[in-house]
C-alpha cells in the first residue's frame, strides 16, 4: 500500500464476454485466470456492470469518452484539493490503446499492465507517447520473446508465479520486484528498469496448468 496517491480504475467486461473484444492478445492461460472472469469481480451485478460499461464505450464512444474525461478531471480536482497523486489505470479488464486519453489529461498519472507487443514498443521508443503514461508488459504462456525483447529494452515485465515466497531477487539476469505490495508499477520504472515484476497467483490462479503461471 503506497500513500500519497488517489487512483482511480476501469473495468470493461474481458476477452469478448461483452460482445466486443478489449483484449485482442488474450490468450488461453491468461482468460482461465483473468480477475473479470474469477474471484469478486466474476460477482454477478459486478460482471453486469462491466458488461454494461464495455458496451456502452463501444457502441457510443463519444459519450462515454465524455463521461471518462469529466470523472479523469473530478480525480485530478480531488486529488489536487488533498494533496494527492492523481493516477488512474483505465485498462484494468481490457488492453486498449489508452494514449489518446493520457495525452488529453496530462495532470493525471495513468499507467496499465499490457499484453499488446505493439503498445509496448511505442512505450519504450517514446515518440509520439503520452509522457504520463506508464505500460508494465504482462508475460503470458505464448510471449517469453517479447518478454525478453522488453526487459532488454528496460521495460519491466510482470511474471505471475504460482508460488510467491520462492522467486529469488534475480531471474534470467534480471533484478525481480515484488508486485504484490501494491499497484502503482509505474513506481517500479523510478528504481530498476528491465525489472520481472514477480505477481502472486490467485487462488483460481493456482489451478492454471497452461503454463500461465510459473512454476520454480
Ligand atoms: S488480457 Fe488481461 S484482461 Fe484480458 S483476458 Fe487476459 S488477463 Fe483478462
Amino acid at each position: 500500500m503506497q500513500r500519497g496517491f488517489l487512483t482511480w480504475t476501469l473495468m470493461l467486461a474481458p476477452n469478448g464476454t461483452s460482445g466486443h473484444e478489449v483484449c485482442p492478445n488474450a490468450t488461453l492461460g491468461c482468460r482461465g485466470v483473468c480477475l473479470g472472469s474469477t474471484g469478486c469481480q466474476h460477482l454477478h451485478e459486478t460482471t453486469a456492470l462491466h458488461v454494461a460499461s464495455a458496451r456502452f464505450l463501444l457502441e457510443d464512444r463519444t459519450a462515454f469518452m465524455r463521461t471518462m474525461s469529466e470523472k479523469l478531471d473530478e480525480l485530478q480536482w480531488t486529488g489536487g484539493r488533498n494533496g494527492l497523486v492523481p493516477c488512474a489505470r483505465l485498462n484494468n479488464l481490457s488492453d486498449l490503446d489508452r494514449t489518446g486519453v493520457a495525452a488529453l489529461h496530462p495532470g493525471v498519472v495513468f499507467y496499465d499492465y499490457t499484453k499488446r507487443p505493439d503498445l509496448m514498443r511505442r512505450f519504450l521508443l517514446g515518440t509520439d507517447w503520452p509522457r504520463n503514461y506508464h505500460l508494465t508488459f504482462s508475460r503470458s504462456e505464448e510471449n517469453w520473446p517479447h518478454c525478453q525483447e522488453f526487459l532488454e529494452a528496460g521495460g519491466n515485465v510482470a511474471v505471475v508465479f504460482r508460488r510467491l515466497d520462492q522467486v529469488p531477487p534475480r531471474s534470467q539476469d534480471h533484478s525481480v520486484v515484488d508486485g504484490s505490495t501494491h499497484d502503482l508499477r509505474f513506481l517500479d520504472l523510478r528504481s530498476r528498469p528491465g525489472s520481472v515484476v514477480a505477481l502472486r497467483a490467485t487462488p483460481e490462479g493456482r489451478r492454471d496448468r497452461t503454463g500461465f503461471v510459473v512454476d520454480l
